[in-house]
């Protein structure tokens, strides 16, 4: 359904409500109120977003669902906490998870891709993180090369990357943060120098940088131009590098509170060679490109977190029916019931705004603000949730037999990575602004 006011739409309310007939006078009064009407709908339409949204997954999605729900009931949910307390990287489950076409959903068909639209990869997404978000999140930080690639990329270098990322379950790893800079982009070290033959000499530290051993490609973000005057949008450059080019040296795995399998590490770049087929879209675009991978990757954040929220909600309405105290069941409790009811409340609420973003994102709509709002909304739904649920299994909930601490620890990454919940209200705070002044 669409909101546009069209001038049919209008005369039929105008003739509903007001049983106006059509005097000059009053046609006159009724067209100014017209126009003002019109002017503040196409107003609302341009600095807000379309309202026609239909999330109904259509039969063949729902089945690609299904499938992602009963893959991580049968293949993820059991084998979590044991990957959790080992830190090993979980190579079975993606081998698999890569074989049902279940990850890399950004790779166009032509390229080897599954064909699943971005909305609809959003509600798959959901159901691996409802099972385990450092697995579901491994596969899912693709996307951030795995965009610039798409939206960037050569045709020899899509060709490579893509195709590769189609046919075997493999990685790639998206440099930015550094040891000094992490929130302020601009304030990035690792510097790219041009040689007289045009070729390029790397060199830099980048700090937590997911898969960082498992990847085949660094999509490493440097900066190219060292004038102090230049600004951050031309001043950095985006660089390919695949794995074992020399100079290139990767770290050890960090120990992290949560998702600890997944592959953490810094990188560092010693006088690392690369030609200028190495360079991703145009010299001086690295900035613009990540910004872009940033607001493509935050709903897919948003809906991990989302799936994780679920998770925590679920544990705890089970436990809740089955733990007796004072001799009935818990969920017998006002103040356990409005712990559940506040977590619905925030999973709702969560899903349908990762959607919404998703939505805009599929129809080339500005989703900056979408983008932001999902990830933070649901960072904070996911922490709350799991925080909630392990308050809901008492002591239990402190202990790692029971699923829900793994959940608390891993949603905290969710506040933090991807940009922080802080630095996303900057954003969003940032975007309401310049609206209001652009309607001033
Ligand atoms: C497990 C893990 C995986 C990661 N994977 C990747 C990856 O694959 N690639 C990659 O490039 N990075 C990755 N990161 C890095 C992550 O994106 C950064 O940690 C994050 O952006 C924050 O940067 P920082 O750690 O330098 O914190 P800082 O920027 O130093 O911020 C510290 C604190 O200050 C706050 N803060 C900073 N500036 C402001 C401000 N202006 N106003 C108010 N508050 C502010 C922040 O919100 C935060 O609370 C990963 C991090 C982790 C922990």
């Amino acid at each position: 359904m669409s909101f546009a006011l069209s001038r049919s739409v209008f005369n039929g309310f105008r003739s509903h409500f007001f049983h106006l007939g059509t005097s000059k006078s009053s046609d006159q009064c009724i067209n100014k109120w017209y126009q003002h009407c019109a002017s503040h709908f196409i107003f609302k339409q341009q600095r807000s977003f379309s309202t026609s949204f239909d999330f109904k997954p259509s039969p063949e999605t729902q089945e690609m669902v299904d499938l992602a729900r009963n893959f991580t009931r049968d293949n993820i949910i059991p084998v979590a906490s044991k990957y959790d307390q080992s830190g090993d990287f979980p190579v079975e489950i993606i081998n698999k998870t890569h074989s049902l076409g279940l990850m890399n959903f950004f790779i166009p068909t032509e390229y080897g891709g599954v064909g699943v639209d971005y909305v609809d990869s959003l509600l798959i997404q959901e159901q691996l993180g409802y099972g385990c978000t450092a697995i579901s999140m491994a596969m899912a930080l693709n996307g951030l090369a795995g965009i610039s690639l798409v939206n960037y990329g050569s045709a020899a270098q899509k060709d490579k990357y893509l195709t590769h990322l189609a046919n075997k379950p493999s990685f790639t790893a998206f440099c930015v943060t550094e040891p000094g800079a992490g929130s302020d982009v601009a304030g990035l070290k690792t510097r790219a120098d041009r040689t007289s033959t045009n070729e390029w000499i790397l060199n830099g530290e980048k700090a937590w940088i997911s898969n960082g051993s498992t990847a085949n490609v660094y999509c490493v973000l440097a900066r190219s131009d060292h004038s102090p005057e230049t600004k951050p949008a031309k001043a950095f450059t985006m660089f390919l590098v695949d794995k074992g080019t020399p100079g290139l040296k990767i770290g050890k795995k960090e120990e992290n509170l949560g998702q600890r399998c997944a592959d953490t590490r810094s990188i560092s770049f010693e006088n690392v060679k690369l030609t200028s087929e190495s360079v991703l879209g145009k010299v001086g675009e690295g900035f613009k490109m990540t910004m872009g991978a940033f607001d493509y990757q935050r709903p897919i954040l948003a809906c991990n977190s989302v799936g994780l929220a679920q998770r925590a909600l679920d544990e705890a309405v089970k436990y809740s029916l089955e733990r007796k105290a004072f001799g009935q069941p818990i969920s017998n409790y006002q103040a356990i019931q409005f712990k559940l009811a506040n977590m619905a409340i925030g999973i709702e609420s969560a899903r349908l705004t990762y959607l919404k973003a998703g939505w805009a994102y599929q129809n080339n709509e500005q989703i900056t603000l979408l983008a932001s709002i999902a990830k933070t909304l649901a960072a904070d739904v996911a922490n709350q949730s799991a925080a909630e649920a392990v308050q809901v299994f008492g002591g239990a909930g402190f202990n790692s037999e029971y699923p829900v601490e793994k959940l608390m620890r891993d949603a905290k990454l969710f506040h933090i990575y991807g940009g922080t919940v802080e630095i996303q209200r900057m954003v969003i705070a940032r975007e309401i602004i310049k609206q209001a002044k652009d309607k001033l």
